[in-house]
């Protein structure tokens, strides 16, 4: 089934989408094939800004079977960057809010239960829609619920389980086609005196950085402080805190709760919004990434102009979206390395390109094209002794 084209926004329902950025046709990010000559189906990567409460959205929706389907090899616990922030994220709630995680947490989106796990002393329950992951989180011996999470979900989990005193959405809402139904689901699970903690890509981060490879079909959702708000009160919920973290190129920690509760932080970065509400902030986007595609273009072909060899280090969603839009494939980059083991022996889509175990990869590699640029200073740290090729914010030689 092919994508289904957004005529209304996925927090107010506005019927105004102003498109600001295509990247064109590209296929789903981390469907990583078999073979390097298999051909990916893809589909149209626009992105829109509604213009009631500036909720940034993708506008092709491809069917949840199609982007959660055998493909989707995202393990939390095979990112030892990632366990490591679960585990000092759990232990700052679990801090803060330990009474509250005692009368229940519940995590929207668990994965594999690398965070939940931390929880496993308390009432806990995940949920999650993708099979393969919410499996490996259930031989963990959690508690977990294999579908989609929205209001009828969060009835059946406080029918079954009571309400709860935490609700975890970590970079969930992003990925979720009905942005509105999700934060219905939540503030109907929430206790009158919980937290909901809603952790989200920035998207100042991503317009400021030029982070256009953060755009695939599984991120439906970009939010500010303000859009995220404006789609919570409609629900019920209201900020109580929110902070900026470097985590995935820059997000967003927001707390919710059932009563309004003012704070300084969550003032701040509201008012630091409010250049957002102005067109000029999208519209330079799509100039800005052609250009970036040119200048990458440029470095690697000079690269293999010097006889150098060229390889990628990390083969995240993002790195498909980059590839495919810049139109790099195995004659500019031979291979790319990524530890994660289920998306080893397979290819890029869109691109040939293999993805090794970096262990397999004695020397060879004259300059890395980094792809995992959000973990920047831990890689080239750990890599020394090639030059690096960083795309974004602009492409540069280190
Ligand atoms: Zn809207």
């Amino acid at each position: 089934m092919g994508p289904v084209k957004r005529t209304s926004c996925s927090g107010c329902g506005h019927i105004e989408l102003d498109t600001f950025l295509d990247l064109g046709l590209s296929p789903i990010a981390d469907a990583y094939t078999a073979a390097p000559d298999e051909v990916s189906p893809t589909y149209p990567l626009e992105v829109a800004v509604c213009a009631k409460c500036r909720l940034v959205q993708l506008l092709e929706v491809v069917a949840h079977e199609t982007l959660f389907g055998t493909g989707y090899s995202f393990y939390s616990s095979a990112s030892a960057p990632l366990s490591a922030y679960h585990a000092d994220y759990a232990a700052a709630v679990l801090a803060r809010h330990g009474s509250l995680a005692r009368r229940g947490v519940v995590e929207v989106g668990c994965n594999d239960g690398d965070l939940l796990r931390h929880f496993a002393n308390h009432p806990a329950v995940g949920v999650d829609p993708a099979a393969g992951p919410a499996a490996a989180a259930a031989e963990r011996g959690l508690d977990v619920l294999v579908r989609p999470f929205g209001l009828a979900a969060a009835h059946d989990i406080r029918d079954r389980r009571g309400l709860a005193g935490i609700v975890i959405a970590n970079h969930v809402l992003a990925h979720v086609s009905d942005v509105s139904d999700v934060l219905a689901g939540i503030r109907a699970l929430l206790a009158s005196d919980g937290v909901a903690m809603v952790e989200v890509q920035y998207l100042p981060d991503l317009l400021v950085n030029n982070a256009f490879d953060l755009v695939y079909h599984e991120h439906r959702n970009f939010f500010s402080l303000s859009s995220l708000e404006q789609a919570a009160l409609r629900h019920g919920l209201f900020v109580i805190d929110a902070q900026l973290t470097d985590r995935q190129g820059g997000s967003l920690r927001v707390t919710l709760g059932t009563t309004s509760s003012p704070s300084v932080r969550a003032d701040e970065i509201r008012a630091s919004e409010r250049w957002l509400n102005s067109w000029g902030a999208y519209e330079g986007m799509q100039g800005r990434v052609e250009r970036i595609r040119t200048r990458l273009q440029d470095l690697l072909w000079a690269e293999a102009d010097a006889g150098r060899a060229v390889g990628g280090y990390g083969a995240p969603a993002k790195a498909t979206t980059l590839l495919n839009f810049c139109a790099i494939d195995r004659d500019e980059v031979r291979f790319v390395v990524d530890t994660t083991a289920a998306k080893q022996g397979r290819y890029i889509p869109g691109t040939g390109i293999p993805i090794l175990n970096p262990a397999e990869v004695a020397g060879g590699v004259d300059t890395w094209l980094l792809l995992a640029w959000n973990y920047q200073r831990q890689i080239v740290r750990n890599n020394p002794g090639a030059d690096w090729i960083v795309p974004i914010p602009a492409p540069v030689i280190l």
